[in-house]
């Protein structure tokens, strides 16, 4: 487990054989995997009095003295409310739950990366030319505009990243999970938003770990959302 911080941010201060640390600029476009971890989880609090939250408490919910508890959208196990992590489609999820959706992603790109880099690089082009034909006829950039939404689903589809077809934005719930499963995701999100010419992997020998192009000091182009 890398619960370790890195060399940079340690408090001791970096040792002379340590790598020199990234710019300012890079660091700050990175999280700081080595807190994430079940001690910033179950204490989320939610508006319980309007909306889907409130009907679903009038359905599912019981209340155990001063906490409301549910029953989890994927294992059905009843956990307390503020233990349970919202995904954008109204579904709540435990925190190991949330784990195995974590890890689902990168065993999902495992399986689906030429399908997804193939839907990644007709983005691009599209992407292209949208900047190039600017004066492209209006029926024609719906057209494509169409086509590039429905793209962004299929990899959004493919990567596991969506429940009852949204996004499920779980880049907000990494501090909940452990620090090799937030990083491994938090690099997976990261490969699927990056632009095809964008993606680099590190030139070290035996390493090839995936470089986002947030950890390059330059803008990242077009996230894929
Ligand atoms: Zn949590
Ligand atoms: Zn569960
Ligand atoms: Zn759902
Ligand atoms: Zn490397």
């Amino acid at each position: 487990m890398t619960t370790q911080p890195p060399p940079w941010s340690r408090p001791g201060g970096r040792d002379h054989d340590d790598p020199l640390p990234p710019p300012r600029s890079v660091i700050a476009n990175i999280p700081k995997f080595h807190l994430h971890g079940w001690e910033n989880c179950g204490n989320h609090r939610y508006d319980t009095t309007h909306g889907h939250l409130a009907r679903m408490l009038a359905r599912n919910g019981r209340r155990d003295g001063r906490v409301w508890t549910l029953p989890c959208g994927d294992c059905g196990i009843r956990v307390a409310l503020n233990e349970l992590h919202d995904l954008p489609c109204g579904h709540m999820l435990c925190r190991e739950c949330l784990l195995v959706a974590g890890l689902r992603v990168g065993m999902k790109i495992e399986m689906n990366h030429v399908r997804i880099r193939e839907a990644r690089l007709e983005m691009q082009e599209i992407d292209r030319r949208l900047y190039l034909e600017p004066r492209m006829g209006p029926l024609q950039k719906d057209m494509l505009q169409r086509r590039y939404s429905l793209l962004r689903r299929t990899v959004l589809d493919l990567a596991a990243l969506t429940c009852c077809g949204h996004n499920t934005k779980l880049d907000r719930l990494l501090p909940c999970m452990t620090p090799v499963i937030s990083r491994d995701l938090w690099l997976a999100i990261n490969w699927i938003c990056n632009s095809p010419d964008s993606q680099r992997s590190c030139a070290w020998p035996d390493c090839g770990a995936y470089l986002p192009a947030c950890c390059r000091g330059q803008p990242a182009l077009t996230p894929a959302r």
